[in-house]
């Protein structure tokens, strides 16, 4: 992997939109470390050893989903109501002063035992969820989903495993979400659905505003509790603490959590902005306070722990925005994750600055535009704004047209305007075009396609190559060395990556003087146990993933990927036939029909193909075959024909229908 495609990959905030969509490196951590990371391997060697003779339990499984929509619109200032959310009782909502606060401590159990169980977030960037559990009392942080890639074709979504929260639901006391990206948020409405009450999801008014969004969709009731950085609750033998984390997307959260066993500081998605366009900086003094209490494990965020420096402040972005902007001809249209409200406040202000006015289109757009300007993350004044649906008359050097589909998503805004698809914008030559993002793996090619239609009809296109139009949300090795100083950490348990990046975030921890038998590279489903006499692994539970499809068809999953696999690469041949297996002859015609198969449509290869079909079937009825055999014969001999004219191994589909 050279940098720049690892910089991409952080830097696309898969998070925001999209998940990750690499898959590879899934199992493969153990024992393979080069270098420096030796040192890990060998040293967690006996842990090791115990751990893999124990086996997981891998699963997958499908699920399906009916989802409300709505055409999405943005509200007026002062219209619609936004309903307040339900506020916990914490204990130092008061106190201002972070030092004169009086804080909870949890007595410590010497026979306490915390678990620690990831059973998402450690095999690519996305689905993210990890449960603690200790005695009679279970938390869960984050509920995040991966969006599908190549290797998926027809899943729509994939979840984590959660088997083991619904089995001990009656300990679960609450749900706790760092911030509203997707893989993050994602899978919480098929948790709530497959949970028998109402567990309380504690999250900041934006995160939860986003899942209130998602949950309407799917139609889901819950229990919706607002916590604020700084605040501080109690669950059930857990004290939490609340602190603020910046990254790209307002409203996030980590975690510090107490209990009777010991203490897990949570980072969630961080980096260290010293210029944030909300003036949320990463709390520092409360990564200090809690490492001054101590902090027995920590977990934090890997995605950019190969990117060697300090990630850029999203204040960069902004003034290359204005720039441009200032510079453009005509219409400037920005492609951009819909949930990156501080990207959307930048270019909204250059914008405006630039006597422009701006347009939203695209349903998660509209949509998060809609939301945040609710809540207060994003200022954007109504005379600023036209509808896409009014857009008729303004002149094209006077607005900005803010849109989906910076990961060249074929149905998106953008890639409608590209097309000449869009209802209402159009787009000419001499037009501005910023792809204010970085495509996730595995999208380069769908971005590089829209791009060049762009090219093609003669706009300025601008991405991240060009001008620093796009700046990762998540914190760069010495960020991260910076905090685990720090935090000062007994325990490291890097999260939020593949292998790679967890293995470079150890590195780095090591670095700063954790020493490496304390450092747990985890999988999915692994357990950490966390007590007075350190941490170990534990017995792994079931984990693996879960195919949201629109036709969902059971535990085959994984056989039925492969046939769509089958079917996309070689195409599909069926055989209809009916016989008579007493008289031991073919009744009627035999059919055989190809579809994507090449050749298929030659008129000789049909022939020939039918031919063969009809000669194997003679001869198998003369030998007094019966059902399935017959089907079996038929469906060897054109396998055997095809390989031999085309070298490829198609489906074949064989029906032969006994009289
Ligand atoms: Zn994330
Ligand atoms: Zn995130």
């Amino acid at each position: 992997m050279n940098n720049e495609h690892i910089n991409g990959e952080a830097g696309a905030d898969t998070a925001a939109d999209k998940g990750s969509r690499s898959h590879g490196d899934r199992r493969n951590s153990r024992g393979q470390s080069q270098g420096q990371a030796q040192s890990h391997a060998a040293s967690n060697e006996g842990s090791r050893e115990q751990r893999s003779s124990r086996s997981h339990r891998r699963t997958t499984r499908h699920k399906t989903v009916t989802l409300e929509h709505k055409r999405p619109q943005i509200t007026p200032e002062g219209q619609g109501e936004v309903e307040a959310f339900s506020k916990p009782r914490t204990r130092n909502a008061s106190k201002s002063t972070a030092g004169s606060r009086r804080r909870g401590a949890v007595k410590r159990n010497p026979s306490a035992t915390l678990k620690i169980i990831p059973l998402g977030g450690l095999d690519a960037i996305g689905k993210n969820m990890t449960v603690f559990e200790c005695g009679d009392d279970m938390l869960l942080v984050d509920a995040g989903l991966m969006f599908p890639d190549d290797d998926h074709p027809g899943i729509d979504l994939i979840l984590p495993d959660y088997t083991y929260v619904l089995e001990n639901e009656h300990k679960l006391r609450g749900i706790i979400i760092t911030h509203g990206h997707e893989d993050h948020t994602g899978s919480l409405p098929y948790l709530m659905k497959d949970l028998s009450r109402k567990v309380p999801i504690y999250g900041t008014k934006m995160t939860l505003g986003l899942i209130e969004g998602k949950f309407s969709e799917h139609r889901v009731k819950a229990k919706l509790a607002e916590i604020k950085a700084g605040d501080e609750i109690k669950l059930g033998g857990f004290i939490v603490d609340f602190f603020a984390v910046n990254h790209s997307i307002p409203g996030a959260v980590g975690v510090f959590m107490q209990s009777p066993a010991g203490n897990v500081l949570h980072t969630g998605d961080f980096k260290l902005d010293q210029s944030p366009i909300d003036g949320v900086h990463t709390d520092f003094g409360a990564l200090a306070r809690f490492g001054k209490i101590g902090v027995d494990l920590m977990m934090s965020d890997s995605t950019n722990a190969q990117n060697p420096n300090f990630t850029p402040s999203e204040a960069e972005v902004g003034k290359t925005l204005r720039q441009i902007i200032e510079n453009a001809k005509g219409r400037v249209i920005i492609a951009s994750f819909a949930s990156h409200i501080h990207r959307l406040q930048q270019i909204a202000d250059a914008a405006v600055a630039n006597g422009r006015k701006v347009v939203v289109t695209g349903r998660s757009m509209v949509q998060n535009t809609d939301i945040a300007r609710k809540l207060g993350y994003l200022k954007i004044q109504d005379v600023d704004l036209i509808d896409a649906y009014d857009l008729k008359g303004t002149p094209a050097e006077k607005v900005v047209i803010m849109c989906t589909g910076s990961q060249g998503e074929p149905l998106s805004a953008l890639a409608r305007i590209a097309n000449g698809e869009h209802r209402t914008i159009q787009i000419d030559e001499g037009d501005t075009v910023i792809i204010s993002a970085t495509p996730v793996p595995g999208n380069e090619k769908a971005v590089t396609r829209v791009v060049n239609s762009l090219a093609k009809i003669g706009c300025e296109v601008y991405d991240k190559k060009r001008a620093m139009v796009h700046v990762s949300g998540h914190a760069g090795a010495e960020e991260l060395k910076l905090v685990l100083s720090i935090v000062q950490p007994k325990h490291f348990m890097p999260v939020h990556g593949e292998s790679t990046h967890l293995r470079a975030h150890a590195r780095l921890a090591e670095a700063t003087g954790v020493p490496a038998r304390n450092i747990f590279l985890c999988e999915n489903g692994d357990t950490l146990q966390l007590s007075e006499s350190g941490v170990r692994f534990g017995d792994p539970v079931e984990s693996g993933i879960v195919y949201v499809d629109g036709l969902s068809v059971g535990d085959t999953s994984k056989d039925v990927l492969e046939e769509r696999q089958a079917l996309s690469n070689y195409g599909f041949a069926t055989i209809a036939a009916a016989v008579n297996a007493r008289k031991k002859q073919i009744e009627g015609v035999v059919r055989v029909e190809m579809r994507g198969i090449t050749g298929g449509d030659v008129a000789e290869l049909r022939r020939e193909a039918t031919d063969t079909v009809k000669g194997t079937l003679r001869r198998a009825l003369d030998k007094g075959a019966k059902g399935k055999d017959l089907d079996k014969a038929c469906r060897d001999a054109l396998l055997s024909l095809l390989w031999e004219r085309t070298k490829q191994r198609p489906m074949v589909v064989s029906s032969i229908i006994e009289l």
